[in-house]
């Protein structure tokens, strides 16, 4: 067979052994063609090396062996010739369960082509060709994918078309012998495929409630009309979603998302109501599918061409992710999947994460999007104090951008859909939002974008939420919460998680590590010596008493640390006055 295009054959071929085994021809190479993988996939920003999984490449033209010589971590020189197709073999292990990477077992098979396909230098926008070979042994085998199909099987083993290389990855791929169900929304076919949902799994109710997602989402871009569907940017669309025992999370392409939810928070037959963990379930497919406008089209001018050799940096993720975060629970509650008072408990939650996050203080959301990829992806013990998330701060600042709009007679869709105009679906930058500001109301934004993104300031929540005839009221928080420490009760004791910074805890002198054993009560301990098992021992030990000795251990040391129990702490809820008159956040 000759080929004409970049092919990439992919077979599964190891189930046990978790080995993909990939040959990729390259028609036309140059003298001393490169290939690379990339170092990260767009949409997760961290550099997650994908070529340590990359093993036993070889290289053939002809009848001949190529030499290869390894440039860097990621990058392969071939001692090709010009003129006569060039044949390289690889094998990819793939053994992480997440969306970002590569899975296969003799359960199931998922890539993403960021794992899987080598870059071929020089020639990233030719069209890119991969083929899904059946896999052995596993006769019900389906595989899904948002990429086209030139020639496939009923099952969806066959050859599919990128335009180049950048839909080549994104695009992963999903296989097995998967739950599969389809809707039409606003003219557009839409697919969902779940892997691992248990017989009681209610396919009919997910699809429903998905396809009202995608009505709204479709609509809030393209308005109501009857060409909305003709002018999204995508014409099919599909759902991966592997259930699993306990996980989370998705990840956005073009036309198609990767999404893990726990099996229990998938909707059951017989179980009309919705649960907290499916009102989660939703709120992901919503934040996704968001994405398909906001990320993926519309996009930070850092992104104009992903660079897969290192760091993309970005000050825009608190737009790109946060106001996606603001408008997922939002268009549920638009879409009537959630009401007025699940919306405003959902709120309430990421005001509360946000406010209980002492690194807010410490970096604005412009900064905390830049250092994404040292930072909000490589959690530790630290991360609270040290930075805050872009995705519940970004949310609050579209909250506060929205009802600051909405005071003054506009709101935050026109916002969106004006920069959907001004960029032409394209790449944007701060200045875009500014500048679509001032064309939709008159005046300048400069002060408040400044104050709410670029300073550490307090937003301004319970002024603006007031106007909308909510209050944020304020409630006595748990004791972890009064202490200010984060913890898991474990083998017998209490483990330290993490300290906040300037927190009782903090004062008493415990870290992260410590194993908390013991309490005497009384600031000398003179009130009695106890055993700790779990942190709600030490309140119920303490009484009214507010001093005591913490005694914990340490690298083996037994450490005694005074500690000051302060009076409370505080959580935010939201409470809607009775006989407010603003329509937010139903319209
Ligand atoms: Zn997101």
């Amino acid at each position: 067979m000759t080929m004409s295009k970049l092919h990439y054959s992919i077979e599964a071929a190891d189930l046990h052994a978790h080995l993909f085994r990939i040959t990729l021809t390259i028609p036309a190479p140059t003298a001393g063609q490169t290939v690379s993988l990339p170092v990260w996939i767009p949409g997760s920003y961290l550099v997650r090396e994908f070529s340590k999984n990359l093993q036993q490449l070889s290289a053939r033209q002809g009848r001949r062996t190529a030499a290869i010589s390894q440039l860097d971590k990621c990058t392969w020189q071939i001692d090709a010739k010009p003129g006569q197709p060039l044949t390289l073999r690889y094998e990819v292990y793939a053994f992480d369960a997440s969306v970002r990477t590569a899975w296969l077992d003799a359960r199931r098979g998922f890539f993403n082509g960021t794992s899987l396909c080598l870059r071929v230098h020089g020639q990233e926008a030719q069209p890119h060709q991969l083929e899904l070979l059946a896999v052995q042994g596993q006769p019900d085998w389906q595989a899904a994918t948002g990429l086209s199909p030139l020639k496939v099987s009923k099952k969806g083993f066959g050859l599919y078309q990128a335009a180049d290389y950048d839909e080549l990855v994104d695009c992963p791929v999903e296989l097995g012998n998967f739950w599969s169900g389809s809707f039409v929304a606003c003219g557009i076919p839409h697919r969902f495929v779940v892997a691992g949902a248990l017989p009681s799994f209610d396919g009919a109710r997910l699809l429903a409630d998905t396809q009202k997602i995608c009505e709204t989402e479709i609509r809030f871009w393209h308005g109501s009309g009857p060409q909305a569907g003709r002018k999204a940017p995508h014409n099919n669309y599909l759902f991966m979603l592997n259930a699993v025992d306990d996980g989370y999370g998705g990840l956005e392409h073009r036309n198609s998302t990767a999404l893990i939810c726990s099996r229990r928070d998938l909707p059951r037959l017989g179980q009309p109501h919705t649960g907290e963990g499916y009102t989660t379930l939703l709120g992901l497919i919503s934040h996704e599918y968001f994405h398909t406008w906001n990320v993926k089209q519309l996009r930070p001018d850092a992104f104009a061409r992903y660079d897969y050799t290192r760091e993309n940096y970005t000050p825009l993720l608190w737009f790109f992710e946060g106001f996606t975060s603001y408008w997922d629970d939002l268009l549920l509650r638009r879409a009537g999947l959630i009401d007025d008072a699940t919306y405003l408990k959902l709120l309430g939650k990421t005001i509360h994460q946000v406010a209980q996050t002492p690194g807010r203080h410490v970096q604005t959301v412009a900064q905390a999007s830049f250092d994404a990829w040292v930072k909000y992806y490589r959690q530790d013990e630290n991360t609270p104090n040290a930075t805050v998330s872009y995705y519940g701060k970004g949310a609050l600042v579209a909250l506060c951008l929205d009802l600051s709009l909405r005071a003054e007679g506009h709101t935050l869709d026109a916002l969106m859909r004006g920069l959907w105009q001004r960029c032409q679906a394209g790449p944007m930058r701060e200045q875009d939002v500014l500048d679509e500001l001032q064309a939709l109301t008159g005046r300048s934004w400069q002060k408040e974008l400044q104050a709410w993104v670029h300073s550490t300031a307090e937003l301004p929540l319970a002024r603006l939420l007031e106007a909308q005839g909510i209050r944020i009221h304020a409630e006595p928080g748990n004791f972890a919460q009064h202490l200010g420490l984060r913890h898991a009760d474990a083998n017998g004791s209490v483990q330290v998680k993490a300290v906040l910074r300037g927190s009782a805890a903090e004062q008493a002198g415990l870290a992260a590590g410590d194993e908390w054993l013991g309490l005497e009560v009384g600031a000398r301990g003179q009130l009695g010596h106890w055993r700790v098992n779990k942190l709600s021992d030490v309140p119920e030990l303490l009484g009214k008493e507010r001093k005591a000795v913490a005694l914990v251990s340490r690298d083996k040391q037994l450490l005694r640390l005074p500690l000051v129990v302060p009076q409370q702490s505080t959580v935010w809820r939201l409470e809607a006055l009775s006989g407010r008159s603003s329509g937010w956040p139903a319209i």
